[in-house]
Parts: C-alpha cells; sequence; structure tokens
C-alpha cells in the first residue's frame, strides 16, 4: 500500500514539473510515533497496546486525519494513510496537511470502560505532538464521537484548557458539527451524482452496490434510496445481500447492530467477492483496502466506481479499470466528504459560532464538486488515469507550499 502510494506520488510530482527533492521529502511522513499504552483490563491485568500517529507534511498547514482502532493496524499501512490525508486536504483545498493515527486493537472484543482507557492512554501518549494547532485527529475505522469525546477529554486535561478544537468528529453538545456523521457518505453521493451526470445516467433508477455498511455504507445506502436510486446490493463482514429490484434499505439499517452488521439475520446471502462482481451501475466499496484487485477487476460489471473507503482498488486494477473505460472516482477525492466537514468543525471550534446543517451541507457541496471538476479536468486534458489525476491535483498545494517555504 505504502509502495503504491509512493510510486504515483513520484509519478505526480514529476507530471507537476517537480524534482527528485520534492519526491524525497514527500514520499515518506515526516514524522512517525510509535507508542506503548499500557491499559487496565477489566479483569484486573494489564494489556500493552501498540499505537501510531503519522504526519505527512504540515507546509501547508497543522496536519489532520483519524484515529483506527482495527487488528490489522501496522506502520505501513498508517504511513500510506496520513499520505492520503495530504491528497484529501489538497484537493478540497483545506489548509492542512495529512496525519493518520492507528492502535492495534479490536474493539469489538473490548469492554465500553476498556476502550475508554485506551482511548485515554493513546492521547497522553502523543499529546507532545498533537494540539489544535499542530495535528487534529478524527475518527476512523471502529472509532466515533464517544471515543472523540474522551479524547478530547483527556487532552483538556493534559493541557488545563478546554480545547475542543484539538479532535474533530465529535458529539455535538461536546462541540461537533452538524453534519459530520453524514459527511463521508454526503460527500460520496455528491461524487456519484457528478460521475453518473458526466456518463449521461440519470440517478433515479440508477442500480448501485454498495460493499460495506459501516458509517459510510450505511448512511451512504440510505441517501441513495431516499433519492430513488435502486440499491441493488449491500454488505458487511459476513456477507451480502441481492435484490436486483431494490433492497428495503429502510427495514435493513432498523435491524443493523452497532457494528454495521445485518446480513447474519438473513439465510440467502453472497459473499462480499460475489457482491463486487454484481450486474449494476456504480459500484461503491465502502469498507476496506485491497477488495478490487488484479484478479477480480476484469469481472467487474459497473461501469462506475466511487470509492467510499481507503485503499479499495489496487494500482494494477486501476490501470486495468481504466483501460476498459472505467470512471473510478478514487477514494481521496470521493471520500473527502469527512474530513470537510471535519474542518468545518475546527473553524466553527476556533470561532466559537456554529452553523446549521444546511449551511455545512451546502458547504460540503461546494468544495465536493469543485474538487471533482478539477480532477475530472486534469484526468481529461493530461490524459491520465482518474488516481493519478487525484495525486495531482492533491499533492499541488502541499509541494507549493514546500517551495513558498524554502524547504526543497
Ligand atoms: N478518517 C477520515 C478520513 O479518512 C476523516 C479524517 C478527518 O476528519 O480528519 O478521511
Amino acid at each position: 500500500m505504502l509502495q503504491a502510494t509512493q510510486t504515483v506520488i513520484e509519478q505526480a510530482l514529476l507530471s507537476l514539473g517537480y524534482g527528485k527533492e520534492m519526491v524525497d521529502l514527500l514520499r515518506e511522513p515526516m514524522r512517525m510515533m510509535t507508542v506503548r499504552i499500557p491499559v487496565r483490563m477489566d479483569d484486573g491485568s494489564t494489556q500493552v497496546f501498540t499505537g501510531f500517529r503519522a504526519q505527512h507534511n504540515d507546509a501547508a498547514g497543522p496536519t489532520k486525519g483519524g484515529v483506527r482502532f482495527h487488528p490489522g493496524v501496522t506502520a505501513e499501512e498508517v504511513k500510506a494513510l496520513s499520505i492520503w490525508m495530504t491528497l484529501k486536504c489538497g484537493i478540497a483545498d483545506l489548509p492542512y496537511g495529512g496525519g493518520k493515527g492507528g492502535v492495534i486493537c479490536d474493539p469489538r472484543r473490548m469492554s465500553f470502560r476498556e476502550l475508554e482507557r485506551l482511548s485515554r492512554g493513546y492521547v497522553r501518549a502523543i499529546s507532545q505532538i498533537v494540539g489544535p494547532t499542530k495535528d487534529i485527529p478524527a475518527p476512523d475505522v471502529m472509532t466515533n464521537s464517544q471515543i472523540m469525546a474522551w479524547m478530547m477529554d483527556e487532552y483538556s486535561r493534559i493541557r488545563e484548557f478546554d480545547s475542543p478544537g484539538f479532535i474533530t468528529g465529535k458529539p455535538l453538545v461536546l462541540g461537533g458539527s452538524h453534519g459530520r456523521e453524514t459527511a463521508t457518505a454526503r460527500g460520496v453521493t455528491i461524487m456519484i451524482e457528478e460521475a453518473l451526470a458526466a456518463s449521461g445516467i440519470p440517478l433515479q433508477g440508477a442500480r448501485i452496490a454498495v460493499q460495506g455498511f459501516g458509517n459510510a455504507g450505511s448512511f451512504l445506502a440510505k441517501f441513495m434510496h431516499e433519492a430513488g436510486a435502486k440499491v441493488v446490493g449491500i454488505s458487511d463482514v459476513h456477507g451480502a445481500l441481492h435484490d436486483p429490484e431494490g433492497l428495503d434499505i429502510p427495514h435493513l439499517l432498523d435491524r443493523r447492530d452497532s457494528f454495521g452488521a445485518v446480513t447474519n439475520l438473513f439465510k440467502d446471502t453472497l459473499s462480499n467477492e460475489e457482491l463486487l462482481e454484481l450486474e449494476c451501475d456504480v459500484l461503491v466499496p465502502a469498507a476496506i483496502e485491497n477488495q478490487i484487485t488484479a484478479a477480480n477487476a476484469a469481472r467487474i460489471k459497473a461501469k462506475t466506481i466511487v470509492e467510499a473507503a481507503n485503499g479499495p482498488t489496487t494500482l494494477e486494477a486501476t490501470h486495468m479499470l481504466h483501460d476498459r473505460g472505467v470512471l473510478l472516482v478514487p477514494d481521496v477525492l470521493a471520500s473527502a466528504g469527512g474530513v470537510i466537514v471535519s474542518y468545518f468543525e475546527w473553524v466553527q471550534n476556533n470561532q466559537g459560532y456554529y452553523w446549521t446543517e444546511r449551511e455545512v451541507d451546502d458547504k460540503l457541496r461546494a468544495m465536493m464538486v469543485r474538487g471533482f471538476r478539477d480532477v475530472y479536468e486534469l484526468h481529461r486534458t493530461r490524459r491520465v488515469d482518474m488516481r493519478l489525476a487525484a495525486y495531482m491535483a492533491g499533492v499541488r498545494k502541499t509541494a507549493e507550499a514546500v517551495r513558498y517555504r524554502g524547504w526543497v
């Protein structure tokens, strides 16, 4: 993942006319902290967890990005994800560089109190390098507004002042923003509208398959259903459901558990692999990395793919899809809605003045549409695939900031 990211970063910088030194600086995070976090478990024992925080580059502003709690977290993955955050912030023209954090753990096997102690321990461990003007964390895979609340509380105890701007994705009563919870899915919805418009297909009646029923996938299925599209497939960790006439999304949302599982309640299921190959107009991978690879890319029937997850398609598969004329809206563009509304949350915290949901949604739409058009334009005029176009649009701001500062 890191290696593939570095390959495209290099291509993007060279195509933009930057030299080897810039590539050398931006191919790795400028800072990577590894921490060990002792946590007292409910049974009285102590378990030591490993966590990371990567800061890619802060030339354009403080670094920004989520923290994931997942058993599969690795240092390499966190580094790649921090570079992707630079790209998302660059495409949306936010005054940030990219950051990312992760802790190797399985929240599904931990109690509420154990999770609280782990969240607070992680903040204590990284407190020296984060802060509202340095590096601003947020939710990511299996972390939520409650975890952000504990982290913010811990940080305000260490710094001895109330600091809502330290972290985003907070509950509303603690300085969260309207529209943050649904932001990624709203952004993906806007990207589906733009991509379908570019191909001349109406959203009304379009067939959509969504892989993953977590924060992004479940809200997206809801918005698509409300917009009159047909959600023909959804999936979660256990499997997938399929109905060519469109699934009853409100019913499925109702029965979903807190980690997004619902397919385990049904007998007639498909596998996640089969979901990707369904007959549909738009495929939305909204789960985890490396789902569309050289092994299955040729069997994907969708003409439009909108990546709501981070890194669902490998580089090889990206090239295969591009050659077949599939329009792929890459993750660093399609899933930028989350960090855009995080930026709005941080601005509101800094001002102490809060916006309505309508204001947030309108501003989000304007930024996402501009991002899509920038990337699409580069894709058309420079004749490059959509991923390289997104990397070019995304890395430009940080590279320019680095040059103005005289670092390279
Ligand atoms: N974790 C989200 C992402 O990967 C959001 C980051 C943020 O809001 O800072 O884009």
